[in-house]
């Protein structure tokens, strides 16, 4: 039987515009050590805007857009709006024997041109030198923006720096988080550099990067292992399998139906403030029964 604390508890979370699943969830919580948070969407407003543009091999900036933006019609991912926006096109080429390279970017061929835009790693894989924009993808990363590279017929031709803003809450939400005891981890496929800029600035001082869609759950389980309880926190389908392994997976309201589905405690508002709210209550809760 059910204390009937806990089922008050989870009412009052309730209040809070904080939905637990069930009596386990709010009792799981209570025991948490450790809070991993997904960077896109979660932390960030996941509305990500390209800030600059840098050439190389004498493309003009105009034509890179252009022929990202072609690329970027067929991913539904936050940065191909973040570069459709910037090209700002009426109308653009199509693109054959597209291809999307999860948790790299994305290849095709554009008017005759073999295309290639992502990240270093996929310039990387594909025996691109990224010497001639290194310079300024390392000072876009250490600002926090994410360095996207274009490379043309195997020629690195351009970089879009694509920054998405902290939500206005979330270091607050952090701070409250962090002055309960909890360790705070960021968990995404963003490279590490940019991801360390935006953890110092929100307030995250671990940060595990460069993890592919897949790798999510098991760097959840990684830390299992070490013994912690961890919690996840994410919005995105990606999250899912590392919300699913979490012993508490926290989905944000607003996020895709498979996190929601998935998360044993769902965040009615898209606001980290209901993390440190969800947190409060579990304690409190469990705290009445002993
Ligand atoms: P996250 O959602 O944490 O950013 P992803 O696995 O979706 O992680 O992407 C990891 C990295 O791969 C991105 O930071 C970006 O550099 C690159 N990438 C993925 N998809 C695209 C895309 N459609 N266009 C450009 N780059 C992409
Ligand atoms: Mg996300």
């Amino acid at each position: 039987a059910t204390p009937m604390s806990i089922i008050s508890g989870v009412g009052r979370a309730a209040e809070f515009g904080v939905l637990v699943r069930d009596a386990d969830a709010l009792q799981r919580a209570s025991e948490l050590d450790t809070l991993v948070f997904d960077k896109t969407g979660t932390l960030t407003e996941g509305k990500p805007r390209v800030v600059a543009v840098e050439v190389a091999g004498g493309h003009t900036e105009a034509d890179a857009l252009r022929l990202a933006a072609a690329l970027e019609q067929g991913s539904s991912h936050p940065l191909a709006q973040a570069i459709l926006d910037k090209a700002n096109a009426s109308s653009l080429p199509t693109v054959n024997a597209f291809r999307t390279l999860r948790g790299q970017g994305v290849s095709g061929e554009v008017e005759g041109q073999r295309l290639l835009l992502g990240n270093a790693a996929l310039m990387h894989d594909n025996g691109i030198d990224t010497a001639p924009l290194a310079q300024a993808m390392e000072q876009q990363a250490r600002h926090g923006s994410t360095p996207v590279l274009l490379a043309i017929d195997g020629t690195l031709a351009a970089l879009l720096a694509i920054r998405d803003p902290l939500r206005e809450d979330s270091r607050a939400a952090l701070a409250r988080l962090h002055s309960q005891g909890y360790r705070l981890v960021m968990l995404t496929g963003d490279n590490q550099t940019t991801a360390q800029a935006i953890a110092q600035d929100v307030g995250i001082d671990e940060v595990i990067a460069g993890v592919l869609p897949d790798g999510k759950a098991s760097a959840i389980q990684a830390l299992q292992r070490d013994g912690h309880k961890v919690a996840m926190v994410g919005d995105g389908i990606n999250d899912a399998p590392a919300l699913a392994q979490a012993d508490v997976g926290i989905a944000m309201g607003g996020g895709s139906d498979v996190a929601i589905e998935t998360a044993a405690i769902t965040l009615m508002r898209h606001s980290l403030t209901g993390v440190a709210d969800a947190l409060d209550i579990s304690r409190a809760t469990l705290r009445n029964m002993k």
